[in-house]
């Protein structure tokens, strides 16, 4: 067939995690023995009352398409929770509501970034960031952090790779896939990076309400000398085991709430509204997400400290999120030999680190968000192959 593919696409690939992720799904499906741990979702169920919330939402026919940017009384909600939980000072007027982060991701930098533009993007990250940068034609300036470093990021870092070109900056706050969670120093360096670039920043918090070890999580959108070109993105499929409910949000000021809206009208016109009224209902799961992350202590426990007892393996206990991001000296080996030998050698699915971007170099993802057993499992079979 001739090539129809357009040009914004000829540079980037199809999501690695969402490919690797469906790779293990349908290996089950033909009874293939894998542990699959490429998956990045959790694995409980959602919250009962959210189901609920949706059943009824349906039965009072609230069925029909809901203003484009989403429900006032979600986005009030929204806006609430931002203010109260993160000190960022926004109302329903910067909220927009879609169908997962994602979107709201694709929408924040197809909105404002185009051919010439340099987009900054701590590294290991979250592999849309590259691929949607290159389909807004822009181009993609990964800042590789040091797992000996603990992914630490600094201003200067940043600096380093700034020229008179660059017009953002993607930051993932608990990281996916390092787990990194940005200290207070760390935020307001990045911060006055920003404003003296006079950038705009989008801060992908997703993971917010999963962070371990008395940490706190401190939002970009909360220091007033940025917080007009900060856009913050969050949503409910990590905090309330939402993923296949597609629901996520974005934050920002209206100026360029107003543009994103642009994209929002024409393509999706609005989220689910029975999803919508349902999510509300999430602000009220407190309870259910703090046992969710108490399981997911537990379980990064289990995976940190059974990784690291194997000679040749550093695995940095993950400080938020729930993602096991290590490396393995092992036969010279690059990280997609880890992976190719990890799953042909003990069954077991992960995702290379270098799906990531630079900084990934011998190093592995695995979700922790599993089945116990399963992981106690490859952990020992991991010990094996390895020893
Ligand atoms: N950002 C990051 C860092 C993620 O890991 C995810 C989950 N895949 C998302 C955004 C998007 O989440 P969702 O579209 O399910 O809201
Ligand atoms: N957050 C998940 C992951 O990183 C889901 C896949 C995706 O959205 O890319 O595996």
């Amino acid at each position: 067939m001739r090539d129809y593919e357009a040009r914004r696409l000829k540079n980037c690939s199809q999501s690695p995690t969402v490919a690797l992720n469906a790779k293990g799904i349908e290996m089950k499906e033909q009874g293939i023995d894998v542990l699959s741990f490429a998956a990045g979702e959790p694995d409980f169920d959602t919250p009962e009352i959210i189901k609920q919330a949706a059943f009824e939402a349906i039965r009072n026919n609230q069925t029909h398409y809901t203003s484009a940017a989403g429900l006032v009384t979600l986005r009030r909600r929204i806006a609430l929770k931002l203010r109260e939980e993160n000190g960022i000072a926004v109302d329903e007027s910067c909220i927009i509501v879609t169908p997962g982060a994602k979107l709201a991701l694709f929408q924040a930098l197809m909105a404002f970034l185009e051919e010439g533009d340099e987009c900054l993007v701590p590294t290991p990250a979250y592999p849309s960031y590259q691929a949607i940068i290159r389909m807004a034609g822009a181009t993609y300036v990964p800042v590789p952090l040091k797992i000996e470093d603990g992914f630490r990021l600094t201003g200067q870092m940043l600096e380093e790779k700034a020229t008179e070109r660059t017009k953002m900056l993607i930051i993932c706050n608990p990281c996916n896939p390092t787990g990194h969670v940005l200290s207070r120093e760390e935020v307001e360096d990045i911060a006055a990076f920003a404003r003296e670039r006079e950038i705009l920043v989008i801060s992908d918090e997703i993971y917010e309400k999963l962070i371990y070890d008395g940490r706190k999580h401190y939002s970009l959108g909360a220091i007033p000398e940025i917080a007009d070109r900060v856009i913050t993105l969050n949503g409910f499929s990590k905090s309330v085991a939402m993923t296949g409910w597609r629901i996520g949000y974005s934050a920002a000021h209206p100026a360029l709430t107003k543009v994103m809206m642009k994209l929002q009208t024409n393509t999706v016109n609005c989220t689910a509204s029975f999803v919508q009224v349902a999510s509300i209902a999430a602000f009220d799961c407190a309870e259910e997400t703090e046992a969710m992350r108490l399981s997911y202590l537990e379980r990064r426990d289990l995976i940190c400290d059974g990784l690291n007892a194997i000679p040749g393996v550093f695995c940095p206990r993950s400080e938020g999120a729930f993602y096991a991001f290590f490396k393995i000296d092992y036969r010279d080996m690059t990280a997609e030999q880890l992976a190719d030998y990890i799953l042909e050698k003990a069954g077991i699915l992960v995702v290379p680190g270098t799906g990531f971007g630079e900084g990934g170099e011998k190093c592995i993802r695995l979700s922790f968000a599993a089945d116990k057993t399963q992981l106690k499992t490859a952990v020992e079979r991991l010990r094996k192959i390895f020893a």
